[in-house]
């Protein structure tokens, strides 16, 4: 049975996880932390400024998707729906048209997919729609998304609070401490019973995603019936529930494959001398104990870009890759990392691994450094995910061809 070591436990190395132990690897996870799904929307992001299957091969051919082609973004979004389904967590939409999904800021978020109760905020539907909050939950006011909303030429109907069956508290709820609520089905009832009589003659309306987490589907279709509306759900501020869900359903799915996951070591550096050069024989783990080896016939980086440490921007002015110090493209001279407005393109978020077409990290030669080291996500170089809003589809397409290779 191949061995395979995956390092990091964003979207990207969990989902490379589940990937290669599908595919009947023995795969190890090791991760210093959680990823940035916890920060995330709960979407796949393909490309946002135009229909994603057009734009993609008019890149140009450093670009992680060109890497990657779009077959295994195709492949890996199948994938990805597929446990959707399994796990009665449905994705909809395809790379074929975006969504136009509203946010908690009332902006509008285009993404290729999403999962169904958010996918049914669909602004591409011209149905007028109500935005409520729910008492007592920070950082949502509905005011505030349907005035955005409006502005931007969206039909809203009206935005008002709704009131829930609970005790008043002594701070702030967030949406995890009412998603818990929710899964009650005593709760739920009476919720329904509560918010039927204020939405008379309303045919759809958004709230903040706060119905559930592990049964959030089944909880959204039994309060969406009861209230005879189309219910959807906005995104929060993070911690952002549909985030917190996709990362407990790629988690749930790698312990069912039998992924074994080893957390908050941070790996330091690569195995020596029992195989010969240019393999990586496995990698070292900084543990409070000291550091312990980890050996694999392969080994994936899934350590994201700089946001959760796989790439370090030192103060001396270069950029390094934080694991087995790999070369990274950059602009020398901090200076020239970042433009002055926050929302131009920034050079250093196009920093990254140059990889080839099989997601293996290159070196000044242009040869890959190691045969059974591969790497994937946000490390790569070539592409401003948040310019582009690709990151997601980046992550699952170099993913899916990351393992595609590795594995045969
Ligand atoms: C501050 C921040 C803001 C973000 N904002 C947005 C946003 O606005 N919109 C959005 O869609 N997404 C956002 N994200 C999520 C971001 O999209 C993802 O980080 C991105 O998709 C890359 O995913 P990834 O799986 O490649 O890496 P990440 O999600 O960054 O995960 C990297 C993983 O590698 C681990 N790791 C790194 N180095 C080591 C090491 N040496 N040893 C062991 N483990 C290691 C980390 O602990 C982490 O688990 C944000 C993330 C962060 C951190």
């Amino acid at each position: 049975m191949t061995e395979i070591i995956v390092i990091g436990a964003g979207l990207t190395g969990l989902f490379a996880s589940i990937l290669a132990a599908d595919r009947g690897a023995k795969v190890t996870l090791v991760t210093r932390g959680r990823g940035g799904l916890t920060l995330s929307h709960g979407c796949i992001d393909v490309w946002e400024r135009s229909t994603p299957s057009r734009a993609l091969s008019r890149l140009r051919s450093n670009h992680p998707y060109r890497r990657a082609g779009l077959g295994s973004l195709q492949a890996g979004l199948e994938f990805l729906q597929a446990l959707g389904r399994q796990a009665n967590y449905p994705f909809i939409g395809s790379i074929s048209r975006n969504l136009r999904l509203p946010t908690a800021l009332g902006a509008i978020h285009t993404t290729a997919i999403a999962p169904h109760s958010l996918a049914l905020g669909d602004l591409r539907d011209n149905t007028p729609i109500v935005i409520a909050g729910v008492d007592g939950l920070r950082d949502f006011f509905p005011e505030l998304v349907a005035a955005n909303l409006r502005r931007a030429g969206i039909a809203i109907d009206e935005s008002f609070q709704l009131p829930l069956p609970m005790p008043p508290t002594q701070r702030d709820r967030y949406s995890i401490d009412l998603a818990r609520s929710f899964e009650d089905p005593d709760f739920r009832g009476e919720v329904a019973r509560i918010w039927k009589p204020r939405l008379s003659g309303i045919k759809r309306l958004g709230i903040p995603a706060v119905l559930g987490f592990k049964n959030s589907q089944l909880v959204h279709e039994e309060i969406q019936e009861r209230l005879g509306v189309t219910l959807f759900e906005i995104p929060t501020l993070p911690p952002s529930l549909p985030g917190l869900r996709l990362e407990s359903l790629l988690h749930r799915k790698a312990m069912e494959l039998g992924v074994f996951v080893i957390e908050g070591p941070k790996v330091v550096g690569r195995v020596d001398g029992s195989t010969t050069a240019p393999r990586v024989s496995g990698v070292v783990l900084q543990t409070v104990g000291g550091p312990r080896t980890l050996t694999a016939d392969i080994v994936l980086l899934a350590t994201g870009g700089v946001l959760h440490g796989g790439l370090v921007f030192q103060q001396d002015g270069q950029v390094r890759e934080s694991v087995l110090d790999l070369p990274v493209i950059y602009i020398e001279g901090r200076a020239q990392w970042t433009v002055p407005s926050p929302l131009d393109a920034q050079p250093y978020a196009s920093f990254g691994l140059s990889v080839n077409d099989h997601m293996q990290p290159l070196g000044a030669d242009g040869l890959p450094i190691y045969s059974n080291l591969y790497c994937a996500g946000g490390l790569i170089a070539g592409a401003d995910r948040s310019e582009e809003g690709s990151r997601q589809g980046i992550d699952i397409a170099t993913a899916y061809r990351a393992i595609e290779v590795a594995l045969g």
